[in-house]
């Protein structure tokens, strides 16, 4: 049976790795809706290829060049917010949520809303409103299938077991590209030097949150709302080859791994066909020459932003929201060169020192949040990195 499927972010790193996977099963998915922020050509490309019938621009400005570029095909050309959110809660059964940042919220919300199977890349968006979304899909009759490595291999190893039997869950993580690097380089860190994951290629803010650490404290926040395990059931261990995505603990000892080469499309396979498997073109796994596989703990001291979203997490509340806010805006900056690289960490640390505000009760609350924490971000920078 063809799924019908909305990729919202489809120009992005996740964005294309789905569409690969889709052209290769072109029986299995009609692609509905497609959508980007700015990049209309390469959105009108996608369109062409896949046959979607709504390409939405969430850049309002770009809406006529976009129009232009699909003058001759059957596809309704849209832009800004309210037409994101259609693309979210349209004719699609299966929402792929790869937007980068809390932009992504409100179509995921809209997704959700609307009882939705939503494959979650957008990993910002249960970070801020984790307790909000997860109360949605449970009353819409939503599935949030992760397409995260390491959650999918969590949700994958879950597969079959009771929640109950469950100890803990142990995240892994690469490590980035400052792993074994002095506190004195980390510190001189160019974007380019951030960006250049050893394992992974992906987009330019993950990957910088991943060089910070900042990243797997996401991911944390993340398995906090995927799995309903309290902070001190989730584990990391940095593992640097990136083969082990991530393991769960039972209470009889037994610990379950999910492995594979280092492959986006692999989870994003496993949430496209769920509860099925598709076939991918991934690199297969050859352990005789990986040879070994290492463990160790993560530090604490190089990468404070684990600690950061630790804290984050069990104070609950806007501390989440804070930061996340505090890092996507330090993160921007960062690549846009007006800020060194420990100041990224540094500014979440002070977003979330001076933050007070009360728990948010709806999506407003927490974009409310969201803007003014980016606001006072902004602040700090100018006052402290001029
Ligand atoms: P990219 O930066 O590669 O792509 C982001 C996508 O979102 C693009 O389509 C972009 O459009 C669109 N977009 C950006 N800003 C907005 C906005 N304000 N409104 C609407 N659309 C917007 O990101 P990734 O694909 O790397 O990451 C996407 C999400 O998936 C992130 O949350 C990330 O944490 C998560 N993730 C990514 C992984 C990866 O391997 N890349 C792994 C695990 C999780 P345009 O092209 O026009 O800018």
């Amino acid at each position: 049976m063809t799924r019908k499927i909305a990729i919202l972010g489809a120009t992005g790193s996740i964005g294309k790795s789905t569409l690969d996977l889709v052209e290769r099963n072109p029986d299995a998915f009609e692609v509905t809706a497609v959508t980007a922020a700015t990049n209309v050509e390469a959105l009108a490309d996608i369109v062409r290829r896949t046959g979607a019938k709504l390409a939405v621009v969430a850049d309002e400005a770009r809406y006529s060049q976009l129009a232009e570029l699909l003058v001759g095909t059957t596809c309704r050309v849209a832009a800004g917010e309210d037409a994101l959110l259609e693309a979210a809660a349209g004719e699609a059964e299966l929402v792929i949520a790869a937007i980068v940042g809390c932009a992504g919220l409100k179509p995921v919300m809209a997704a959700v809303d609307s009882g939705k199977t939503v494959a979650l890349a957008n990993k910002e968006a249960l970070v801020t409103a984790g307790a909000l979304m997860t109360d949605a899909a449970a009353s819409s009759g939503a599935t949030i299938l992760p397409v995260d490595s390491e959650h999918n291999a969590i949700f994958q190893c879950l597969a079959g077991n009771r929640g109950d039997d469950v100890s803990r869950i142990i995240l892994t993580a690469s490590g980035g590209p400052f792993r074994v690097a002095s506190a004195e380089i980390i510190g001189a860190a160019t974007p380019a030097q951030a960006v250049a994951h050893p394992n992974w290629s992906m987009g330019a803010k993950i990957s910088v949150d991943s060089a910070t650490m900042m990243n797997k404290g996401l991911e944390l926040i993340e398995a906090h709302y995927l799995f309903k395990l309290p902070s001190q059931r989730i584990d990391i261990l940095v593992h640097p080859q990136s083969v082990v995505h991530s393991m769960v603990e039972f209470v009889d000892g037994s610990v379950l791994a999910q492995l594979g080469t280092a492959d986006m499309r692999i989870p994003i396979a496993y949430a496209l066909a769920w509860p099925e498997r598709i076939a991918t073109p991934a690199q297969r796994l050859d352990l005789a020459t990986i040879a070994r596989l290492d463990f160790e703990a993560p530090d604490l001291e190089r990468f404070p932003a684990l600690r950061l979203a630790r804290e984050a997490l069990e104070a609950g509340g806007a501390a989440p929201i804070v930061l996340n806010a505090a890092n996507e805006g330090a993160v921007a900056s960062f690549l846009a060169g007006h800020i060194r690289f420990p100041d990224i960490v540094r500014l979440v640390q002070e977003a979330l020192s001076s933050a007070a505000y009360d728990a948010p009760h709806s999506i407003g609350d927490v974009l409310e949040i969201d803007r003014v924490t980016r606001d006072r971000t902004k602040a700090m920078m100018t006052a402290s990195c001029p």
